[in-house]
């Protein structure tokens, strides 16, 4: 079994500062990261060590591979967390770690490889006789012949980057007019985004759930699902609202999707933590849609569940350690829900927001967690990602689960930018949600109902206090505010939700 004394994590934010606190609890000792920008932000000095990655493009900090190494071996680490996202699934940067002698807490390079890659786990999975979404996942990339292909599965079809991640680089096609357009613009968002402009086909699926299974793994040959977690209120193709157990979901269906997860990982010798993404139709059957070979984004409303510490099982499997529990030992407990706080405005086309963020609030709910990489004062800037927080409750059922919810989301207000917070509110309140089951286009299906329909307390003191700063004089903010203003409530109507 390999002793791990010193864990480099080569992420940011949220992510990196959650692994960190697992090491911690463990006595690791973490190493941690940040660029020039990055300096006042919560995980630059979160771990016990703090290593400065200088400034310019990701592809000179988080995403330098030899840089990295360097810095594992400058500073004796014994092995590196990737976190999601950046380098967790280049099977570039497991080899090199390999070849310096470093654990990655991941699986190995050949199941990365395999299985981050959409074409090839598709074939994989054929083999082993797991349903797949109809459509093409072949080696032809000719446009003429994948158009071919399209018109064969029937539009509309979905047109979706091998290497995708994030929703990037995928279309949908209704019209067969514009398959050829769509195809170009596919392929050139895939190569901006990941270097590589192989795309798949899929028959679109008109009404689908989106539901996976966080699959764990040791190299003794045991795997253990976590059951499935519902993520199926997204937008642009990423989730924003995810939930475990998944609402309504028949415990026959759910035994079955959870065993069909395993037996992907058994099938491939899988070691690590993965998680098996499904589209599930009306009908209820479900088609395999890839496998994510990391950390998830919304791996809490997991441990929230079952009580395990995800991260914590990921360093003990790369430690070599035997998972000692059964299957019937994980269990689902209550009901936990994650949404995910963007700096974006829901309001318009959630355009991703800047500024300072000045207030991020407290809860003393029990049983609420909040996982963010920000503090009152940092900026958010465009160089990373846009979200700001994920917001965890866990509760004995969905309705107590979505109450708290409500109650935590007016704890953190995150004030100072332009969020989703109160878009998320309106999800949770409203009717289709609160009766589930939910589908993946009901951003698009309720646009309606989810528009802003009343003023925010928090709202109304964020106006009455920039107008009392300015004098009445008229606020400035980067919000459509007017440049002057009669009174607080007046500006209501040109400023956003913040
Ligand atoms: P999850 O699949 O864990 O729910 P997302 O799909 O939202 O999470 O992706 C998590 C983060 O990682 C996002 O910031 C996304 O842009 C990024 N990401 C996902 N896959 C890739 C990839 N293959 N390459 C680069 N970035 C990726
Ligand atoms: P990514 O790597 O970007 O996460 P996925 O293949 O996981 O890509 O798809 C992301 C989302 O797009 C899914 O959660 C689902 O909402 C939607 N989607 C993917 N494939 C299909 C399909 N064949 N039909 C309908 N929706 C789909
Ligand atoms: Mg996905």
């Amino acid at each position: 079994m390999k002793n791990f004394n010193r864990i480099l994590v080569a992420n940011r934010g949220e992510i990196a500062i959650r692994v960190m606190k697992t090491c911690r609890e463990m006595g690791i000792e973490s190493v941690c990261l940040y660029t020039e920008e990055e300096r006042e932000l919560p995980h630059s000095s979160y771990g016990d060590i703090s290593v400065a990655l200088g400034g310019g493009p990701l592809s000179e900090t988080y995403l330098n591979i030899d840089k990295l190494v360097q810095i594992c071996k400058d500073y004796k680490v014994d092995a590196v967390h990737p976190g999601y996202g950046l380098l967790s699934e280049r099977a570039a940067f497991a080899n090199a770690l390999e070849k310096a002698g470093i654990t990655l807490i991941g699986p190995p390079a050949a199941a990365m490889e395999a299985m981050g890659d959409k074409k090839r786990s598709k074939q994989i999975c054929e083999e082993a006789g797991i349903p797949l979404v109809p459509g093409y996942h072949g080696e032809n990339q000719e446009a003429d012949f994948l158009f071919e292909r399209a018109k064969e599965i029937g539009l509309p079809v979905l047109i979706k980057a091998s290497a995708g991640g994030g929703g990037k680089g995928m279309r949908i096609v209704e019209k067969e007019e514009d398959f050829l357009d769509a195809l170009g613009a596919a392929k050139r968002e895939a190569m901006n985004a990941f270097g590589d402009d192989i795309v798949l086909l899929e028959k679109f699926i008109v009404n689908p759930r989106h539901i996976e299974v966080q699959v764990m793994s040791d190299e003794h040959g045991n795997h253990f699902h976590f059951f499935e977690r519902e993520c199926s209120i997204q937008r642009r193709y990423q989730k924003i609202v995810e939930e475990s157990p998944a609402p309504g979901m028949e415990d026959q269906l759910r035994h079955d999707i959870c065993a069909v997860a395993t037996k992907i990982s058994e099938s491939i010798n899988y070691v690590g933590a993965v998680t098996v993404e499904f589209i599930l139709d009306e009908d209820g059957s479900f088609y395999f849609l890839e496998m994510n070979t990391r950390l998830q984004v919304e791996h809490p409303v997991t441990e929230m569940v079952t009580g395990a510490d995800l991260v914590r099982l990921q360093i003990e499997v790369a430690q070599g350690k035997k998972l000692s529990f059964k299957q019937s030992d994980i269990e689902q407990r209550g009901h936990s829900i994650e949404v995910r706080i963007y700096a974006e405005d829901p309001d318009n086309d959630f355009m991703p927001s800047i500024g300072k963020l000045l207030f991020v609030g407290e809860s003393q709910l029990n049983s609420v967690r909040l996982d963010t990489g920000y503090r009152n004062g940092n900026e958010v800037t465009v160089s990373f990602d846009p979200m700001l927080a994920k917001l965890i409750v866990h509760a004995e059922n969905r309705d107590h689960a979505i109450e708290k919810m409500l109650q935590a989301l007016k704890d953190y207000p995150f004030l100072g930018l332009v969020t989703n917070r109160d878009y998320l509110s309106r999800i949770l309140k409203s009717k289709p949600y609160k009766e589930g089951p939910t589908y993946t286009h009901f951003v698009k299906t309720y646009k309606d109902i989810l528009m802003p329909t009343e003023i925010s307390e928090e709202m109304k003191a964020m106006v009455f206090a920039t107008y009392q700063l300015c004098d009445g004089r008229g606020a400035k903010t980067h919000t459509s505010a007017p440049a002057a203003i009669e009174g607080p409530w007046e500006s209501l109507s040109g400023m956003r939700n913040s």
